[in-house]
């Protein structure tokens, strides 16, 4: 039987600041090899839940469990270590470094050890880039100059050295921001391709990529869950239009 794997559980979790709940009272479980978007309107709280998950903001009350674990008092390299990564708006590529070894430097999870360039990519590591640079579809670009990508080949690196890090639970706030339509729609493959073995939680606005990932959705607004369900109940229903999709 398939036995429920519960990867995160985000359990009334409210952020206050100063009187204003950028978070409020919400809760989300993810399951692994579950991927969920969250959308909501400008404002509704979904970076915020990033920062809360990653360790950046602290949560005023509630509690986030990873695996078991309450992870809501570790500082942010604990949690990562823990096997979570963020992957920010703003594509964060060496610009310098090959695209491999890129994903090598993610991999091995150590800033430093680019400086001792030279050596080539370690060994431990080579595994994981080559089958990072299948899954991301930048095989034949593995030589290039990170500054030297596309915008779109720039961010999906950036999953990719995500996914190199060995993180179970991936956090992409706005994975197809600044991407025409061919783009976002190769980015949509590529996410579900991520796989069975982790979990994937999307924040995005654009209603056609959440129609091409076809995940469950969760929709926030005002810092509060407000709906759950598949992409279609989620646009057929009118407290979602009012708040989201008439926005
Ligand atoms: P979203 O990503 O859904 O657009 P955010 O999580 O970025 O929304 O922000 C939610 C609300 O919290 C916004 O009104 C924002 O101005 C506010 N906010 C976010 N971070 C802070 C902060 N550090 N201090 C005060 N207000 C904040
Ligand atoms: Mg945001």
């Amino acid at each position: 039987s398939a036995v429920a794997d519960l990867l995160l559980a985000v359990d009334g979790v409210t952020v206050d600041f100063d009187g204003f709940k950028a978070l409020d009272n919400f809760s989300l479980t993810l399951q692994r090899g579950e991927t969920r978007v969250v959308i909501g309107p400008n404002g509704a709280g979904k970076s915020t839940l990033c920062d809360t998950i990653i360790g950046r903001v602290r949560a005023t009350d509630g509690r986030i469990l990873f695996r078991g674990e309450d992870i809501g008092r570790l500082p942010e390299q604990q949690i990562v270590a823990r096997g979570i990564c963020r992957k920010f708006q703003a594509p964060g590529v060496l610009p310098n470094l090959s695209v491999a070894d890129n994903l090598a430097l993610a991999a091995r999870r150590d800033r430093r050890w680019w400086k001792s360039f030279g050596f080539g990519i370690p060994v431990g590591e080579r595994a994981m880039v080559e089958e990072t640079l299948d899954l991301i579809g930048l095989a034949d670009r593995r030589a290039v100059m990170a500054g030297l990508l596309a915008h779109g080949e720039k961010q999906w690196l950036e999953i990719g050295m995500v996914v190199a890090t060995g993180a179970e639970l991936l956090l992409l706030d706005e994975p197809t921001a600044g991407m025409g339509p061919a783009e976002t729609s190769r980015t949509a493959d590529l996410i579900r391709d991520l796989g069975a073995d982790r979990a994937v939680l999307v924040i995005d606005h654009d209603m056609s990529f959440v129609d091409q990932l076809a995940a469950s959705v969760t929709v926030m607004h005002q810092g509060r869950f407000l709906k759950q369900g598949s992409v279609a109940e989620v646009r057929a229903d009118p407290e979602v239009a009012a708040v989201y999709l008439g926005h």
